[in-house]
């Protein structure tokens, strides 16, 4: 027994080192994948429900790895925010946002804008609101092209600097929008607090607005809270036309998910575009 538990504490030790090394080795590598290229964007698409158009789009990150090929970010984003590389790869994904937007914008697309997900590090950086304002200016976006997605937890429990960032940021006319609402067990003063443009109903909720009575009750909660307090609404994860159907006649304005487009590469999108113009 005794040679058994020894053994199984050098396995339990072996694996622990190989996941250490593994995220150690992730860190390095990603050290070197924004200057060697290897970062890209995909966009998917947010329609509007009553017209069936493409009002906007979700920047979403993806790592071309060498060795080891497309990498999620839910593999890769822990680990920049716990090494503080996301602060870097944040900038570069909302310097090439703002870029593609600009192309779609001179594309005949005027109305077009862009969403980029906003890590909680990001907002803490002193001057954050600062570049946002550059960035746009370098691309000739007006602030309200640009809606940055803040997950709850980020609001619930904010610094001083999140409350200066964010504020400054909407003074601007930039859009803020809560991602993934619904999952934080929080109170809902933060609605109160901060000057939020739009919540983004969790597709945890929504995957069960066709079948399931309390996901209906809770969707249908959000979407008249947000009417009454005069807040956009947009569906995630909508993969299904009853889940369309439901969303309509609750008159949620927006939507996303796999049903209108899976995340696409920008030469994808501007085709759906055109395609768009020409109906
Ligand atoms: P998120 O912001 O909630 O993004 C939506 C995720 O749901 C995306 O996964 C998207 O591909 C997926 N999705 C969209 N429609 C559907 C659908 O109909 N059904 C299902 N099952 N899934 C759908 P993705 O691209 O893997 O992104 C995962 C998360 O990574 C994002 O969740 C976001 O939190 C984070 N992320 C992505 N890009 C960035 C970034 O540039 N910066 C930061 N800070 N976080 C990012
Ligand atoms: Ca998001
Ligand atoms: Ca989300
Ligand atoms: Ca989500």
């Amino acid at each position: 027994a005794k040679a058994k538990g020894k053994g199984n504490y050098q396995f339990f030790t072996a694996s622990l080192n190989t996941a250490v090394q593994q995220r150690l080795a992730i860190e390095s590598q990603l050290r070197n994948a924004l200057p060697h290229g290897e970062l890209l964007l995909h966009y998917q698409p947010q329609v509007d429900l009553r017209s069936g158009r493409i009002m906007s789009a979700e920047a979403l990150l993806r790592w071309l790895q060498p060795a080891r090929g497309m990498i999620q970010p839910l593999d890769f984003i822990p680990v920049a925010e716990e090494s503080g590389l996301i602060l870097k790869i944040g900038e570069w994904v909302l310097r090439e946002a703002c870029r593609q937007l600009r192309v779609w914008r001179d594309d005949g697309h005027a109305g077009m804008s862009i969403a980029v997900n906003l890590s909680a590090r990001q907002a803490m950086q002193p001057g954050f609101s600062d570049v946002v304002a550059a960035i746009l200016e370098e691309h000739g976006l007006p602030p309200e092209a640009l809606d940055l997605e803040i997950t709850e937890s980020v609001l619930m429990e904010p610094s001083e600097e999140n409350i200066a960032t964010l504020r400054c940021l909407s003074a601007m006319g930039v859009r803020l929008s809560v991602d993934d609402f619904g999952t934080g067990y929080s109170s809902l003063s933060y609605l109160k607090r901060f000057p939020i443009s739009a919540l983004k109903i969790d597709r945890s909720f929504v995957a069960g607005i066709a079948t399931d009575a309390s996901d209906m009750a809770i969707t249908d909660t959000i979407i008249a809270m947000a009417r009454h307090l005069h807040l956009q609404v947009i569906a995630e994860g909508v993969e299904t036309a009853e889940q369309v159907e439901f969303l309509s006649t609750h008159a949620c304005a927006l939507a996303q998910g796999y049903f209108f487009g899976r995340p696409m590469d920008a030469d994808c999108l501007t085709a759906l575009l055109r395609q768009q113009e020409q109906e």
